[in-house]
């Protein structure tokens, strides 16, 4: 076999000529940006695929500008009295930055160990509630949280919930339920998520009231007129964005269905396999992920560094947690068992629609390798 480097991802979004219709119509329509009808016919056809109403999904330019404007939408910029903003640690920098730009103060929470979201009962109870403006579960990997639990701690606390579920597109066309009407999801349409319109994101929220605000949030805060009337910014996502979008919706039902049949490679190879560890992919993660779970962080560096020498990428896609991260140590914090536990442990594999399935023998056998090895330390 030739020994060629592996990617951890590689994505592949429409071609040229997949979005070339799409193209001829903004040319003739000379309609750019601001909402213009590529847009209203991505939102439309995201929500028939979710099962909701086309109010239910109002797009942005990013998923991190997706979660600014769902906060300035349902929770409002922070205010002296209640400064911060409570995240867990186990996530992408992005849910923190956007909190941070919406003027809080991010406060980070460990996770729970099996479902690796907030533990929410602990979370009912926590003394640093009376100081929340905002409160940012993660569906981390796009493992979603129980949204009806978050319902009930909003309406327990008084707080409002906004999740950052950048990652859980297929979670979300899987269960009608994900979209609720008080509580508001976001999603990321970046390059190396499952469903992509090269950038882009949408908050995803079955009440129109709700969805109104997010337009203005995301358009300057203005609202049938040029005036600014409450906190915004520009987040809107432009009529080009839409044409990747809409392309990539024409080719989902197949995209689906090569991420079943890599996932299904992946699971027949690794059966009864010894890894050092357990894997986790789809359909408990989106199908962009496949992490080895390593029995203790020396396993998790051994495999990590043979995967290396085999010119396999890995990534450690949330770092050591946000917590340890330069820009956030000084902030606030409890105690991070679990996030630290994990990150030193999860280890993120390559994965791609297309990913060969020799590629996947390769690296399994790589990681069993690196698993007799400790055998042979430890004997
Ligand atoms: C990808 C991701 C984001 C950021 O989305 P962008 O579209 O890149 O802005 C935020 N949070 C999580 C958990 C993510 O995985």
């Amino acid at each position: 076999m030739t020994k060629s480097f592996i990617p951890v991802f590689r994505p592949a979004l429409p071609n040229g000529p997949e979005i070339a219709p799409y193209i001829a119509e903004i040319d003739a329509r000379r309609h750019y940006t601001n909402r213009g009808p590529l847009v209203e016919r991505l939102e439309a056809r995201l929500a028939a695929l979710f099962g909701h109403r086309e109010h239910a999904v109002r797009t942005a330019s990013s998923g991190t500008s997706a979660i600014e404007v769902a906060i300035l939408a349902h929770a409002g910029a922070a205010k002296a009295e209640r400064p911060l903003a409570l995240i867990p640690s186990f996530t992408f920098a992005a849910t923190a930055l956007a909190a941070e730009r919406c003027g809080y103060q991010p406060y980070f929470l460990d996770i729970e160990a099996n479902s690796w979201t907030l533990d929410h009962e602990r979370l009912a109870r926590h003394p640093v509630l009376a100081r929340a403006g905002v409160i940012l579960p993660v569906a981390p990997f796009g493992v979603l949280p129980d949204m009806r639990a978050l319902e009930a701690l909003q309406d327990a606390t008084g707080v409002p919930v906004v999740v950052d579920a950048a990652a859980a597109f297929e979670a979300v066309v899987g269960d009608q339920a994900a979209i609720s009407d008080r509580v508001p999801l976001t999603l990321s349409f970046h390059a190396t998520k499952s469903f992509s319109s090269g950038e882009g994101g949408a908050v995803l929220w079955n009440e129109p009231r709700g969805q109104a605000r997010v337009m203005q949030a995301a358009n300057f805060g203005f609202f049938h007129s040029r005036e600014a009337r409450v906190p915004g910014t520009n987040a809107k996502l432009s009529e080009y964005h839409a044409a990747v979008g809409l392309a990539m919706l024409d080719g989902l039902a197949q995209r689906r269905a090569d991420w079943l049949a890599v996932a299904g490679l992946w699971r027949t190879h690794s059966a009864g396999r010894d890894l050092g560890g357990r894997l986790h992919l789809s359909p408990r993660l989106s199908s962009a992920y496949v992490l080895l779970e390593a029995e203790s962080p020396r396993q998790m560096e051994r495999t990590e560094a043979h995967l290396y020498t085999g010119l396999v990428e890995t990534r450690r896609w949330y770092e050591g947690g946000l917590h340890v991260q330069p820009h956030f140590t000084a902030r606030g914090r409890d105690p991070m068992p679990m996030t630290e536990s994990l990150s030193e442990r999860l280890l993120g594999l390559p994965m791609a629609h297309d990913l060969d399935e020799e590629h996947i023998v390769l690296i399994l056998d790589r990681i069993a390798e690196a698993a007799s090895t400790s055998l042979r330390d430890t004997a």
